[in-house]
């Protein structure tokens, strides 16, 4: 059983669902049908909100402890911004009770530090496209010590039990915890842990393969290709957001792959975008590496300097998954 007495992990839980629960908040309040296709306001403050409410309450918790995650205010503090600043403290001002303006970009600006011994990393809205489209996302926070993830949380709250798509229901809290395997419980209730854990198929031809919703982050006729080397029939499915890696680890799902877009070759993966979703399917029997076969480095700054994309698997289709993709020279 994980302990979840372990400071660390309560705390990891607790931000994460707080701040699962402010976004989706945020999403009712804001995210409507009227909504222009360029208007990126919602997820703009709910991104601000989330990763201020994090680090906010990282600093209370473990107050020498960097944190690594995507945002900055610098936006948030011109002129033109004033309103999204004056809504991003009012919907933090909901979790946290009453706060300033100036606290809020403070927050949010000590996510700005450096990868150290240890640190967390956070994703305060992974799959923003997913959030603006009403479809899957995810909250993704992970503390990293000496490079390794030791524990990862993941706040789904458009899907229910780890993998079922459930818009408006209780939405799911993922956490792994090194050694001691890959955790479910609903995000809003009260509901006990359960354990996750992959899917037992071996026969490459029944894999099915998850992967990014938007076609920009991947490379479609590759996975195309992919699939017909393994003989796999199952259309590809699309999901934003770390939620593909909580889906893997309950089982259903063989196959991740983040392959390089034919636009972006030298892209190189965030770390806020891979390490709690690593431990989450490594904790529930999976595995993880980059398209390489290459296990994911840690230790080289905010970015995965030294892999290229990712392929995530139940472990038993692992090999052959990295054959083909080599063979693709994916
Ligand atoms: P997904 O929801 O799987 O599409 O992953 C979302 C994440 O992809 C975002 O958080 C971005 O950091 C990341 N991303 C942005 N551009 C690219 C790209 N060209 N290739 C791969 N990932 C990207
Ligand atoms: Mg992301």
């Amino acid at each position: 059983m994980i302990t979840i007495e372990k400071p660390e992990v309560k705390f990891a839980l607790d931000a994460v669902k707080r701040a699962s629960l402010l976004v989706k908040h945020i999403q009712k309040e804001m995210v409507t049908p009227a909504l222009t296709k360029g208007d990126r306001s919602p997820v703009t403050v709910a991104d601000f909100a989330s990763q201020a409410l994090v680090s906010a309450l990282l600093q209370k918790a473990f107050p020498n402890d960097p944190l690594v995650a995507e945002e900055t205010s610098k936006a948030l503090q011109l002129q033109e911004e004033k309103n999204t600043l004056a809504q991003v403290t009012k919907f933090v001002r909901e979790s946290l009770g009453e706060v300033t303006s100036e606290q809020v970009c403070n927050w949010i600006d000590n996510g700005a530090a450096s990868p150290a011994s240890r640190f967390w990393t956070l994703d305060p809205i992974d799959g923003t496209k997913g959030f603006l489209r009403g479809d899957q996302y995810a909250i993704a926070f992970a503390l990293i010590v000496e490079g390794k993830v030791q524990i990862g949380v993941l706040g789904c709250p458009n899907l229910t039990d780890g993998y079922q798509p459930d818009f408006g229901g209780k939405g799911s809290l993922v956490v792994a915890v090194r050694g001691e395997g890959t955790w479910v419980t609903p995000l809003i209730g009260k509901g006990q842990l359960k354990p996750l854990l992959v899917s037992k198929k071996k026969v490459p031809s029944q894999a099915r393969i998850l992967r990014s919703f938007e076609s920009g982050h991947t490379n479609v006729n590759q996975i195309e290709l992919f699939a017909q080397a393994l003989g796999i029939k199952t259309e590809p499915v699309r999901m934003d957001s770390q939620a593909k890696y909580a889906v893997l680890a309950a089982g259903h799902g063989e196959l991740i792959l983040r392959l390089l877009s034919p636009t972006r070759p030298d892209y190189r993966e965030k770390i806020w975008d891979q390490a709690a979703g690593a431990l989450v399917v490594e904790g529930a029997g999976g595995k993880v590496t980059d398209l390489n076969g290459q296990p994911l480095d840690f230790t080289t700054g905010r970015t995965l300097k030294n892999n290229r994309g990712i392929c995530a698997s139940n472990s038993y289709l692992h090999d052959a998954a990295i054959d083909v993709l080599r063979k693709l020279n994916a």
